[in-house]
């Protein structure tokens, strides 16, 4: 099988995909405990970019193209991927009991 054709069978695209991510997350670890890092998780279907990270606003019709966005409750304006950081950075020491979210 040539490259194109290993591409186009979705089931071996999806296991290189998962191999490569357990290949990353392996080396994460390994570093962030080299370094005395932790390394927190959250679940892969979390709201992280719907929730404002400010107030708790549920934003239902953000869409995947909106990059940035104002929450009508309390008016901040949220970059997207800031505002998703700050999520699963409270979302995964919400889980270990660390804050209250
Ligand atoms: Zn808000």
């Amino acid at each position: 099988m040539n490259v194109e054709g290993m591409l186009k069978n979705h089931k071996l695209a999806q296991h290189i995909a998962d191999a490569s991510w357990s290949s990353f997350v392996t080396q994460l670890e390994y570093k962030a405990q080299k370094q005395g890092k932790t390394i927190l998780r959250i679940g892969q279907f979390e709201p992280s970019t719907k929730i404002c990270s400010e107030c708790g606003y549920y934003n239902r019709d953000l869409t995947l193209s909106d990059r940035d966005w104002i929450c009508p409750d309390c008016g901040i304006h949220h970059d997207r991927d800031i505002n998703a950081a700050i999520n699963i950075k409270k979302f995964a020491l919400d889980r270990q009991n660390l804050i209250g979210i």
